[in-house]
């Protein structure tokens, strides 16, 4: 949420994301019986870009940075997708997080394609001016590869409105005087004054919140006095634990990249939120709850579980301990291929990242429409417009579920894929 000064984050095992974006994919072309010409395109991405660059620390010294832009697919539209600050960014995760974009946009209806990118590197070690130069500096050494109506990066894991602000100042620079302004759409997720939206910074959350919300009405479970857990106190996590806590569930466990806390009467969201800003963007320690062992959360009491951090989470070691009756996908890539199978066969159902945290790339749409057309919008009307826009996304999500039976990850799969099908057969492939 913040370029926090997170203590420390513990070398991720190797993710394998990109497997299980593959594996994914192929289980819902054969569902939707895709065209094999169109599969082989969509197995690959279109562009992937590497780049070393330099960059001067404050002791002077020059330090070497790898970043990464990977554009998996733009038959829909422009390219769109995050960028992501971390040690296990590598080319098969930012791979795997392009493709995830693509079927998100498309499910969407928006009219992108998907793209996802980042750095190498852990944020925390770094000053804020660092932090500046070192976003500044890949900025423009990205160049034209993206740009407003091309390739539009936004917000993901350690990058904020700030790092969209440094971006979109960075890429307005280098573009003559008079064109400045109008590539302020470079980037979505920007502060509010240099032309975000109002409410992307909660857009993720409480698109997660509705999907829970929309699940349950059609399930007609009354969401007060669920207790729930959420992995991830970032963005996407605290936002979402707000809006739930709003509707009367009660949150009792947490786990961030230091540590897991639990409290079976509740830990206040807001409470917990005004901590960590006390305590360098950590949970750890919070008062009125006990720390447990972090491959012990998973299997915590609760009746919806929110992984909302990084990907490959639930796996195949600890789905057959998960409690909850519902998992909400805040993040990309939570559950691997092999722990949805359990889950599934359980009984428990996943709302898909795919559709669960698309409420962040609708807010990001609403936020370009606003820039390219020299509007502003008020709180208000987005949030209604982000709510009526999920529903009618969720309710097609669901009816497909149902008539074709199958669960909500395919049939998701089915309509992003089925869209993006229709869109090469009426166009064709050049030459
Ligand atoms: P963030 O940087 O704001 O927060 C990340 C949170 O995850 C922090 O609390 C961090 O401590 C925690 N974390 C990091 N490593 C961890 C680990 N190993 N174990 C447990 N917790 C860990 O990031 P965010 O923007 O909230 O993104 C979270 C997830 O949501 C990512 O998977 C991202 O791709 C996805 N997402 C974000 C957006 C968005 O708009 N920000 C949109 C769609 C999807």
């Amino acid at each position: 949420m913040t370029l926090i000064k997170e203590l420390k984050i513990k070398k991720q095992p190797k993710q394998g994301m990109l497997e299980n974006v593959l594996k994914q994919f192929n289980t819902a072309a054969d569902l939707v019986n895709l065209n094999p010409n169109i599969k082989k395109i969509l197995e690959v991405t279109n562009n992937e870009l590497i780049i070393h660059f330099p960059v001067r620390m404050d002791n002077g010294n020059v330090e070497i940075f790898k970043g990464y832009r990977v554009q998996h697919n733009n038959a829909l539209g422009p390219y769109k997708g995050g960028l992501r600050y971390h040690p296990t960014i590598d080319i098969d995760s930012v791979k795997a997080l392009a493709m995830w974009m693509t079927w998100k946009t498309s499910l969407a209806g928006l009219p992108y394609g998907g793209a996802k990118g980042g750095i190498q590197m852990d944020p925390n070690k770094y000053s804020t001016s660092e932090l500046e130069r070192i976003t500044r500096r890949f900025t423009y050494a990205l160049g034209e590869n993206i740009g407003p109506e091309h390739d539009i990066p936004a917000p993901d894991v350690n990058t904020n409105a700030q790092t969209m602000a440094w971006i979109a100042d960075t890429y307005m620079s280098t573009k003559s005087p008079s064109e400045r302004s109008k590539n302020q759409h470079v980037v979505t997720g920007k502060p509010i004054g240099s032309g975000g939206l109002e409410g992307r910074d909660r857009a993720t959350g409480y698109g997660v919140y509705l999907t829970i919300k929309f699940w349950a009405k059609n399930k007609k479970i009354d969401l007060k006095d669920k207790t729930f857990i959420v992995q991830g106190f970032g963005n996407v996590g605290y936002w979402a634990a707000h809006f739930l806590e709003l509707e009367g569930a009660k949150m009792v466990g947490v786990q961030d990249a230091f540590g897991s806390i639990i409290n079976k009467d509740g830990i206040p969201v807001e409470l917990l939120y005004e901590y960590i800003k006390t305590n360098n963007g950590s949970i750890v320690d919070y008062p009125n709850s006990n720390a447990i062992l972090k491959e012990d959360f998973f299997s915590l009491d609760c009746d919806i579980c929110i992984p909302a951090a990084l990907g490959n989470q639930i796996t195949e070691e600890n789905a057959h301990k998960v409690k909850a009756f519902l998992i909400a996908e805040g993040a990309n890539g939570p559950t691997t291929v092999e722990a949805e199978k359990i889950l599934l066969d359980r009984g428990i159902e996943i709302i898909p990242d795919i559709l669960c945290n698309s409420g962040g790339v609708i807010g990001s749409y609403f936020e370009w429409l606003q820039n390219r057309n020299g509007e502003l919008w008020e709180l208000e009307e987005i949030l209604i417009k982000l709510e009526k826009k999920l529903n009618d996304v969720f309710k097609k999500v669901l009816q497909a579920s149902v008539t074709k039976r199958i669960d909500l990850r395919s049939a998701a799969y089915f309509i992003a894929i089925e869209r993006i099908e229709k869109a090469y057969i009426q166009r064709g492939i050049f030459p």
